[in-house]
């Protein structure tokens, strides 16, 4: 280990419902096969909005796992050298479950838990297994890198859904998860519908280059005598965002037959779908938690070809660790439209 390493880091440390203070933290030692990584940004999560802005948090505990930063120690047995880029990577899995063993790791049965709900990257070092982070490819900044796991979430929701091609999507809620499905979807070529009632995201669906952008109001709503009945505009696949229980049964009715709702936004409030459209219509409602089974690499090849317009999808605003309960606040209001990034090394918003 070189001097270089703190022994001590500034976090901001979730206290109670809308609060995290910055506070030094001890930092673990870097053992074999671990790197102490120096984090360059860190995105704002939905996840991060409940913990936070909703106090569902572990007081104590320190957010954020949509990181990128650069190697500053490496431990024994590590083939990283300090100054490589990297980004956090998926969660541990345990490799030898069903659900593993068939490459679905959001499935597996003996480690539920995400890395990073309690020792976070709104810090600005984190200690890491070497195993629990990827290289950046070359040519590729790490602000955009910070997309990773974002991405892979939406590729895995686009993968539930089963999109083919020629199918018309449409993107239910324009937070980051729902403009980053519907940013791959129009790069694949989709002819995809954003619904979503805030003027921000609404201006950002736009900028994405979706066919439409609707308000909630604007889509049908049928009763249960209607069963038969498909919305004008009726999608092979919906893909639903955010968490929202009307935006939910709303996506839901706007299925053509044989169509798949993907449901990734969580929420308190209990949708309720009517049985008998699902069976007459034959329609699929599934969920889509985490990602796929490399697809954080998937992500990263993607964020580096340059086809998705990261600078729409990436809200212009930083916020430094001393902003973190701000950003999550403005977030949850719908303020931002864009992934929200924290810059640790910077104390005030810009
Ligand atoms: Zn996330
Ligand atoms: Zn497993």
């Amino acid at each position: 280990m070189t001097s270089r390493t703190p022994r001590s880091v500034p976090a901001a440390v979730y206290r109670r419902r809308g609060e995290t203070p910055v506070e030094m933290r001890d930092l673990p030692p870097v053992e074999s096969g671990q790197v102490l990584i120096e984090v360059a940004y860190c995105g704002v999560c939905g996840s991060d909005l409940h913990l936070i802005d909703e106090g569902w948090g572990t007081p104590g505990d320190v957010l954020g796992h949509e990181w990128s930063g650069v190697v500053v120690t490496a431990g024994a047995d590590v083939d990283l050298s300090p100054g490589t880029a990297v980004v956090g990577g998926p969660s541990p899995k345990c490799g030898a479950c069903p659900a593993c063993a068939a490459g679905r790791p959001s499935q597996c049965e003996n480690n539920p838990k995400m890395t990073g709900t309690f020792d976070g990257a709104f810090a600005t070092h984190v200690v890491r297994d070497v195993t629990h982070v990827l290289p950046v490819p070359a040519g590729l900044d790490l602000r955009t890198a910070a997309l990773v796991e974002p991405l892979a979430v939406a590729l895995h929701a686009i993968n539930r859904g089963q999109v083919a091609p020629g199918n018309r999507v449409l993107i239910s809620g324009a937070g980051p998860i729902g403009a980053l499905a519907a940013a791959v979807l129009v790069d694949r070529g989709h002819h995809v519908v954003v619904v979503e009632p805030a003027p921000t995201r609404q201006e950002l669906g736009r900028a994405l280059g979706v066919a439409a952008v609707r308000r909630p109001e604007e889509l049908p709503m049928f009763n249960m005598a209607q069963v038969d009945t498909i919305a004008e505009e009726s999608f092979h696949v919906a893909i639903e965002t955010s968490g929202k229980r009307v935006a939910m049964e709303t996506a839901f009715q706007q299925l053509q037959r044989g169509g798949r709702l993907v449901l990734v936004g969580t929420g308190m409030e209990q949708p309720s779908f009517d049985p008998n459209r699902t069976i007459v219509l034959e329609l699929t409602v599934c969920g889509s938690f985490v990602y796929d089974d490399g697809g954080f690499e998937t992500a990263l090849e993607l964020l580096a070809a340059g086809t998705l317009p990261t600078d729409a999808l990436i809200d212009q605003v930083e916020y430094g660790l001393d902003g973190v309960a701000e950003a999550v606040a403005r977030l949850a209001r719908g303020e931002h439209a864009g992934k929200v990034m924290v810059r640790p090394d910077r104390l005030e918003p810009t």
